[in-house]
């Protein structure tokens, strides 16, 4: 069996009196890649800091590699990639190699030189190490913050919107380099996108999400359900499926 990674247990969470999500159950193992999708406002970013206990859940509980969240200790083990990571001040004053050396957890000193080759390789931004963050391109400068979020080489690596701000060859790279180390590593992946048009050619898991999940599970089963075809209709869903086909022929 794979190893367990995530669980949701029918997690609600409300701000004051607004109850933001109901009714979350989800779980994920080694090597899955969720996509996170689901209208503005739906409650994306709240799910991601609950699973991550920077606000714990009103009700249920979130497992971390098999650990309730609230005793959970094993940060490293999940990188973590937030939104509007691209608003570093232009006059930040650190360069690329200090910037991803802010990542590193306590106690992983010993090998830290190491992990901060690899992960500098890994982005192949070991020739900007020197650089200051603020001289880079967009593309580069969210290449070094992804490399920020796996220096401790997580199991679990979640994405707010990590590609918004990047233009289309950029963010092509970045989606092959997510999909390398989903692939090569059995990293898993969720990522939060607006982008339901084209998250099946990334993603092998859907989480499509309106304050409560209204699917979870496979694209295949997703493309095969009727209920999302009538929630969707039939064209939505086939543009969706139709990316996620021709990514499975590749
Ligand atoms: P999404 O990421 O899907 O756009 P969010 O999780 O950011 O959705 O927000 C879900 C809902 O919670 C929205 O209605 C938003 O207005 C509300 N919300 C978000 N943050 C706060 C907060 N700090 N206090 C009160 N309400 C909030």
């Amino acid at each position: 069996m794979s190893l367990e990674v995530l669980r949701v247990e029918n997690l609600s969470f409300r701000y004051n009196s607004a109850e933001v999500l109901t009714g979350v159950n989800l779980t994920m193992a080694a090597g899955d890649y969720v996509g996170l999708v689901g209208p503005n406002g739906s409650g994306k970013t709240t799910l991601l800091k609950n699973i991550l206990h920077i606000t714990p859940p009103t009700t249920g509980e979130v497992f971390l590699f098999g650990t309730a969240a609230r005793s959970f200790r094993a940060w490293h083990k999940i990188g973590f990639l937030p939104q509007k990571a691209d608003s570093l001040h232009p006059n930040f004053p650190a360069t690329v190699r200090e910037v991803v050396e802010m990542g590193l957890a306590a106690g992983r000193a010993k090998n830290s030189h190491e992990l901060l080759k690899r992960a500098l390789g890994k982005l192949n931004i070991l020739d900007l190490q020197g650089r200051l963050i603020g001289e880079l391109s967009g593309g580069q400068k969210q290449r070094v913050l992804l490399a920020r979020s796996i220096v401790n080489e997580p199991q679990l690596l979640i994405l707010d919107e990590p590609a918004t701000a990047l233009d289309p060859e950029s963010r092509d790279n970045f989606f092959s380099l997510l999909d390398g180390l989903n692939k090569r590593e059995a990293v898993a992946i969720i990522l939060v996108t607006h982008d339901l048009g084209s998250v099946g050619s990334y993603a092998s898991k859907l989480l499509y999400l309106d304050r409560r999940p209204l699917f979870y599970g496979s694209f295949d089963s997703f493309c095969q359900s009727e209920s999302m075809t009538s929630y969707f209709g039939p064209s939505s869903q086939h543009i969706i499926c139709h990316q996620h086909n021709d990514r499975k022929q590749e």
